[in-house]
């Protein structure tokens, strides 16, 4: 394509934002009503982790609470890691994002006898009442508000079926300089490479919990910001840090459906497939240990009896108050064969939030110029070596706001040309089962090998068949159009790579990760980051 052409071909705007969460949404409405924004998402505007957050956001509004309690609760969850002054950042700024999110219209549950005129819950791990929700399903209420706000603006355009493939950077086109000047997406309605150009890209392509074989979330979480960011010369963090939720539903037909806390909390018992109670043998607070406790005890009954499943059991509760009180639980069960009120239920413990991420500051900028990463994708120092509960929605508003006001300062810089997608040396794919093999063969070992117990053997077995993979799906790459499975999949064993990588350097057990051969941990606390070698 001759350079006086390029423009008409190219998607320019002034900001590209990658993904439609509750990250990528606030980040767009904040910079719409001064800059033209493109929003790419890999699937529907909806579906993403967003979506399906179900408590609600922590934030100090009043009622007794203190900023200094916030940031004591955190930094207690996160075992030595959590950065004190990002801490401090979250939490004073927790109840100007949730007053924007009033602002906003979300329909948050009222509660007239409360100061704050709303309904504030406790979470595992708060000191304090702090949980703003809507009902058990925060997420959709605010993601079908903000949609409605995305999609009535004038400066915001919505590319849904797009899925990003790699970020466009000074050094890819042979510059001098460290800047991201977009990136190319593939249209997976038509097939068609396009390329993006902007002053300004962000990642906020969400987690990757499909690294694992089970997981409690939405299938476009592979794990492709973090791949994306780490090609392209961003330091990767604490990736060994994987959140696992103790009990997700085990049944062909549901994937990834959460089976509460609050179930434990209200009686249910975990159980053997023989009937047994083994929480006891574990932790004198038995079921009512906290999550990472429960999901290691699961995992060790489950790897030591060659186990499917385990069995969390209710069914000794009446049946009025389960169906009052676990609605949506009830419902889904019976719909797939599970009378909660007669039987107990089979659960396994899943990958729910990946703590590590590409390293961001205070305004949410990478080590790449003009490239940003905002929400899950991000290693801001917040959750340090595990999350505590609902900080994750908090963190999103916040860092998403700092960064727009981060881009309206900035001055505009000159236009770059940037190539189109080259697919001359590709052909279409002869066997997609090679993708689907792989795929799965990946989740398993990863689950089975890096999962909530490590050890160094079990590290080293997955780095071996990482490797295999990796150089099976390069030349693949190399070699076939790409399509939204392949895109997936590089990214996924990418992301496996680099949460082996990080676990297999930290010598202890802290925080989520726990070594078999390092129990003990170090007195001393460090960040695990890799440094990209481009
Ligand atoms: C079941 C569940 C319950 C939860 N409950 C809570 C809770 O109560 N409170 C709390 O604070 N946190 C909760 N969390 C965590 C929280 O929901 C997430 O951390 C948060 O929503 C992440 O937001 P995000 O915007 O970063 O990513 P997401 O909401 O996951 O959005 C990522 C977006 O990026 C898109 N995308 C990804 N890759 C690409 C690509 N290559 N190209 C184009 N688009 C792409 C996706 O399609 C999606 O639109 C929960 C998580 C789960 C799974």
């Amino acid at each position: 394509m001759p350079h006086d052409l390029w423009e008409y071909f190219v998607f320019r705007f002034d900001v590209i934002i990658i993904g439609s969460g509750l990250a990528g949404f606030t980040l767009a409405l904040h910079l719409a009503d001064h800059q033209r924004v493109a929003l790419i998402t890999k699937k529907n505007l909806l579906d993403g982790a967003s979506s399906w957050a179900q408590g609600g956001i922590a934030a100090v509004l009043g009622n007794g609470d203190s900023i200094d309690e916030h940031i004591h609760d955190t930094i207690i969850s996160g075992a030595g890691l959590c950065d004190e002054n990002v801490t401090r950042y979250v939490a004073e700024h927790g109840k100007e994002a949730v007053n924007w999110l009033i602002s906003q219209e979300v329909p948050f549950t009222k509660d007239e006898t409360n100061p704050t005129g709303y309904h504030l819950t406790r979470e595992g791990g708060h000191s304090q009442r702090r949980i703003i929700h809507a009902a058990d399903a925060t997420g959709r209420a605010i993601q079908e508000t903000l949609s409605e706000k995305i999609l009535a603006h004038s400066n915001i355009t919505v590319f849904e079926q797009h899925i990003a493939i790699d970020l466009i950077t000074g050094k890819k086109l042979g510059l001098d300089d460290n800047r991201c000047y977009g990136v190319y997406v593939l249209d997976t309605s038509t097939g068609t490479v396009k390329t993006f150009s902007a002053q300004n890209t962000i990642l906020a392509t969400g987690g990757a919990g499909k690294v694992y074989l089970y997981t409690t979330n939405p299938d476009v979480a592979a794990g492709d910001g973090v791949a994306m960011g780490w090609r392209a010369g961003c330091r990767v963090a604490n990736m060994e840090f994987v959140q696992f939720h103790p009990t997700c539903l085990y049944h062909p037909h549901a994937k990834s459906f959460l089976i509460t806390e609050a179930v434990r909390g209200e009686g249910g018992l975990l159980k053997l497939p023989d009937g047994n109670r083994f929480m006891p043998d574990h932790d004198e607070r038995a079921e009512l240990a906290p999550r990472d406790v429960v999901a290691r005890a699961i995992d060790f009954e489950m790897k030591k009896r060659g186990l499917d499943c385990v069995y969390l059991d209710i069914s000794h509760k009446p049946a009025d108050f389960l169906i009052s009180h676990f609605p949506n639980i009830y419902a889904r069960c019976l719909e797939l064969g599970i009378d909660i009120t007669r039987e107990p239920i089979p659960v396994v413990p899943a990958a729910h939030y990946s703590c590590g991420g590409i390293m961001t500051d205070l305004q949410a900028r990478t080590d790449i110029t003009n490239l940003y990463a905002v929400g899950e994708v991000a290693q801001t120092g917040l959750h340090g070596a595990n999350r505590l509960a609902s900080n994750s929605l908090l963190e999103c508003i916040v860092f998403a706001k700092a960064a727009a006001q981060d881009i309206l300062n900035q001055d505009k810089v000159s236009e770059q040309f940037l190539p189109e997608w080259d697919e001359s040396r590709v052909t279409d794919a002869d066997e997609e089962i090679v993708i689907a093999h792989n795929w799965g063969e990946l989740r398993r070992f990863m689950w089975d090998y890096v999962g909530i117990v490590r050890t160094n053997k079990r590290l080293q077995r997955a780095q071996h068949r990482i490797k295999l993979l990796t150089e099976e799906i390069d030349e693949y790459y190399q070699n076939f159009r790409v399509s939204n499975d392949l895109i997936e999949l590089r990214n996924l064993v990418l992301t496996a790579d680099l949460i082996v990588r990080c676990a297999m350097a930290r010598h202890e057990s802290r925080g989520l990760h726990f070594s078999r051969d390092y129990p003990a941990m170090l007195p001393h606390a460090e960040n695990t980051v890799l440094q990209p070698q481009i």
